[in-house]
């Protein structure tokens, strides 16, 4: 049986299809398009909810206060304390808020870190939410919430997690920096590449995959370059939606590790980290999954994947080395002990000499393999 990511297969794409594979499709209402957000309070009452408690952190309070208006008569209030990592002290809080207003479902407005609290508050309430992303991390359609409890970060899964309502409204995200564009659309990149080699990648998630990459690839130059381009942050945003759902339908593999681990070991930033590592990874990776990496190739304009990463990541702001980001060069040994213990589902098999070398060149920024193929 071939895989529908990986595996060997080499022939041409009209026989990619795999012979077996399962796929589930995640139920969420998805409106797309500029100056949408005016549209929440119609979409709290078509959840049959008469008292939305808006979500947001403490920077984007005004943003949050924009959104509380726009529900009118459907706003219960407005909890402004969402907290990157998502603690569980500040869902406490948010909680107590919750059922102090008498509130009947949530609207977060902002990035990971404020849908993170609508979804850990549906996890112990079982109440409907809507999502407006400001950024391109995909949370929104995911069905899986990261808490931190006495510092220790625990992801779980759960239908019930998932938000009801997305909502992308393109001006939501004209403020996002440059920098923080290029290496959330880089860690966007990530989950698309990885579902199209999971253990469980499947056709339209693939499809959904490479459309992404593609869409991801073309618009992040444009969007460094002039941060208000209406069609390249649209194009970003429909590739980041496409992203989520890539990771939210598959098992994410050895690249997700990588960024697990020097996140949790160094405390290196998430999107620089996957920034930096994903073309290394994808270097490893490179032999073992021929037709994901053809058309991950394919949607970058390019003719290997790897390469092809290189080549974007140096048209971008964003960092190239791990050295960069503070990790200390004595870390490599622990780093590649910790990627070798419960080791995520990956195409090639984990070999721990090579894991070093790659974790290496990842450090200085050197070439992506001992080939030299870099950008
Ligand atoms: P975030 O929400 O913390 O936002 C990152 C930074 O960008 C913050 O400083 C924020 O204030 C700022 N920001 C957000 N929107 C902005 C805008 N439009 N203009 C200017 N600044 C803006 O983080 P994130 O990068 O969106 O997401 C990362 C978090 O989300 C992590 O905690 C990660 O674990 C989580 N995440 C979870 C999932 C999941 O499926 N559970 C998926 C992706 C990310």
């Amino acid at each position: 049986m071939r895989r529908a990511g990986g595996g060997s297969n080499t022939k041409p794409r009209s026989s990619d299809v795999p012979d077996r594979f399962d796929y589930m499709a995640l139920p969420a209402r998805v409106l797309f398009g500029r100056g949408r957000t005016a549209e929440v309070a119609g979409e709290v009452r078509r959840l049959g909810r008469k008292r939305a408690l808006v979500l947001s952190t403490p920077g984007h309070r005004a943003l949050g206060e924009r959104v509380a208006a726009l529900l009118g008569d459907v706003a219960a209030g407005l909890c402004a304390n969402a907290t990157m990592h998502t603690p569980v002290e500040v869902t406490d809080d948010a909680l107590a808020t919750l059922r102090r207003l008498d509130a009947d479902c949530t609207v977060a407005v902002g990035g990971g870190s404020t849908i993170g609290l609508g979804k850990a508050l549906a996890l112990r309430t079982g109440l409907p939410q809507v999502a407006l992303p400001t950024t391109y991390a995909g949370s929104e359609v995911t069905t899986t919430v990261g808490e931190t409890r006495d510092g220790v970060k625990k992801t779980q899964r759960s239908p019930q997690i998932l938000p009801d309502v997305v909502i992308y409204d393109v001006d939501l995200t004209l403020t996002l920096p440059p920098a923080l564009s290029a290496t959330g659309g880089m860690n966007a990149i990530a989950h698309a590449v990885e579902a199209m080699y999971a253990k469980d990648a499947n056709p339209m998630v693939s499809m959904m995959a490479e459309e992404a990459i593609g869409a991801l690839a073309r618009s992040l130059p444009r969007i460094v370059a002039n941060t208000a381009d209406i069609d390249a942050r649209t194009e970003a945003q429909y590739g980041a939606w496409l992203c989520g759902m890539c990771m939210g339908s598959t098992t994410m593999g050895l690249h997700h590790k990588v960024c697990h681990v020097l996140g949790g070991a160094f405390d290196l930033p998430h999107a620089q980290t996957h920034t930096v590592v994903l073309p290394y990874v994808v270097a490893y990776n490179l032999e073992a999954a021929p037709t994901a990496m053809r058309r991950i190739a394919q949607a970058l304009g390019s003719t290997d994947a790897s390469v092809g990463l290189g080549a974007l990541a140096q048209a971008l702001p964003v960092p190239r080395s791990l050295q960069a980001l503070g990790m200390p060069a004595s870390g490599i040994d622990d780093a590649a002990d910790l990627v070798m213990r419960d080791a995520y589902p990956n195409p090639r098999p984990l070999e721990r000499a090579t894991i070093v070398d790659m974790l290496s060149r990842a450090f200085h920024g050197s070439a992506h393999t001992t080939s030299g193929a870099t950008h």
